[in-house]
């Protein structure tokens, strides 16, 4: 089943970007793997993924037992309290979820400790739905040059959600909004921050993303299926 999904799936993501001029290449696709078991994501590994989001520290520690570190990348989606990040500093490849300077000071110094320099995004609340997560729009600029003066710390995008709709339509303006802000950090040109990724587009509106410039995309349901429980 994973793999016709995923062929399903690379299919709608060449579909879409033949219809607005880009290269499938550009766009890096990241299996979302909360609730998935080891077993299923070495099958996504089988069949070439090598790149796996998961959003709970305590999950993603469980499920890395056993799984081949070397051949696969780990991207943390969801919200990070600052006392978590030791728990995943010495390995986690990209953190898409950070939304104030407090938690990107705790990254940078745990990186450090570890002797890394950690990749992150910024997430960008651009929907008006009331949650706790995201910096806000107006705020983006000031919190990219804050994270700017962390030196284990390397801010390469932005990353939002989308509203919670089942109508994809609804989310070009979020996935518009923040393309919009990537070219309004370019512009500051402030040092050591690189907006190089979008990470905007799930299973319902990552077509409308790949349209808007996501260059990378957080596939779970279109990969493994309905998720039934809540955690692993
Ligand atoms: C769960 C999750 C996804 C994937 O959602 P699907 O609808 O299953 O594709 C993407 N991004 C974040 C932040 C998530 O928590």
């Amino acid at each position: 089943m994973i793999a016709e999904n995923l062929q399903q799936l690379h299919e709608r993501i060449e579909k879409a970007c033949s219809r607005c001029g880009r290269n499938a290449g550009e766009i890096q696709l990241i299996a979302v793997s909360k609730t998935v078991s080891a077993d299923r994501i070495c099958q996504a590994m089988e069949c070439g993924i090598s790149d796996f989001g998961e959003n709970y520290i305590q999950e993603l520690s469980r499920k890395r037992i056993g799984l081949d570190d070397t051949s696969l990348r780990w991207h943390f989606i969801g919200h990070l309290q600052s006392n978590k990040v030791k728990y995943i500093s010495e390995y986690v490849h990209l953190i898409h979820s950070v939304d104030n300077a407090g938690l990107g000071g705790e990254i940078s110094k745990r990186a450090g400790s570890a002797g890394r320099v950690q990749d992150v995004l910024i997430e960008v609340h651009t929907t008006d739905e009331p949650t706790k997560e995201g910096v806000s729009p107006d705020k983006t600029v000031e919190l990219a040059r804050q994270l700017s003066r962390f030196t284990n710390l390397r801010v390469c995008g932005l990353m939002t959600m989308g509203p919670f709709s089942d109508n994809p339509e609804r989310s070009r303006v979020s996935f518009r909004h923040l393309a919009d802000l990537k070219r309004a950090v370019e512009r500051e040109r402030i040092e050591n921050v690189f907006m190089r990724h979008l990470s905007m587009g799930m299973s319902h509106d990552f077509e409308v993303a790949i349209e808007e410039g996501a260059t990378m995309i957080r596939i779970g349901t279109a990969i493994f299926g309905k998720r039934l429980n809540q955690t692993l």
